[in-house]
């Protein structure tokens, strides 16, 4: 009998040992603390320059797209005039303008404990530089009408000339769905509406328009938010952390 309870004993010791080994695998799914520039950074192109300030990466970038556009001037070289697919295509009477970007984001991204909306204007950084706004239109206007205005690679000018992307930036993801598109603010990276061979819809996502795991880039794990086709396409209702800054 002794014997027999001794074995049950080891038995479940060792369950307890694989289950808890289980939740530590899980629980730990964020990249630890650093205070270097992860690699993922290394991915931004177009002029853009990003370096380490403390507790905060520094992006400086121009705002211009590194693709064709039909909101270029016409002498530019990367005027190209609309050939995408939208039969309702508008283009708006802006155009094309170098910004002065520089975004400030968490070095070591958190979950905040209060969750703020994003706002107007910039709230995160493409790799090419370009401005990621949010779901929403400018005040007053209607994005599903805004939509028709979005040239052949998703993306168009403010009155200011301030050129963004609110949905899919296709450029980015045609040859690479699930690979890094930007960060927001907040320093949490976005990736494309694949996975694994999958493709992403809201159901698998957060209300913020993400979810942890590990990536390519963030082999440890990290909340990442990824683009999908609906709306909210990139971000649901607001910063998964504390959003940095932006200057312009
Ligand atoms: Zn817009
Ligand atoms: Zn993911």
């Amino acid at each position: 009998m002794r014997f027999v309870h001794l074995s049950l004993l080891t038995l479940c010791l060792c369950l307890m040992v694989v289950v808890s080994g289980c939740n530590n695998s899980s629980d730990d799914n964020t990249t630890p603390a650093t205070n270097q520039l992860p690699d993922a950074f290394s991915k931004f192109v177009n002029d853009s320059e990003v370096t380490l300030d403390g507790d905060f990466v520094v992006i400086k970038a121009k705002g211009i797209p590194n693709h064709g556009s039909p909101y270029y001037e016409r002498n530019n070289s990367l005027y190209e005039a609309y050939n995408g697919t939208n039969v309702n295509y508008m283009q708006n009477p802006n155009v094309i303008s170098e910004q002065n970007y520089t975004f400030r984001i968490p070095l070591n991204p958190a979950e905040a404990s209060r969750k703020e909306a994003t706002g107007f204007g910039a709230i995160g950084v493409a790799i090419n530089g370009v401005a990621i706004f949010n779901q929403f239109a400018a005040p007053g206007d209607d994005l599903s009408q805004e939509i028709n205005t979005f040239d052949q690679y998703n993306g168009h000018p403010t009155s200011s000339g301030t050129y963004h992307y609110h949905i899919e930036p296709l450029y980015l993801t045609n040859n690479n769905q699930d690979g890094l598109v930007g960060f927001l603010l907040d320093g949490f990276p976005i990736y494309g509406p694949m996975e694994n061979g999958k493709t992403i819809t809201n159901a698998d996502l957060d209300a913020y328009h993400g979810h942890s795991h590990a990536t390519t880039d963030y082999p440890s794990g990290i909340y990442h938010y990824h683009i999908t086709t609906e709306s909210p396409y990139i971000n649901g209702d607001g910063y998964f952390g504390t959003a940095g800054t932006v200057t312009q």
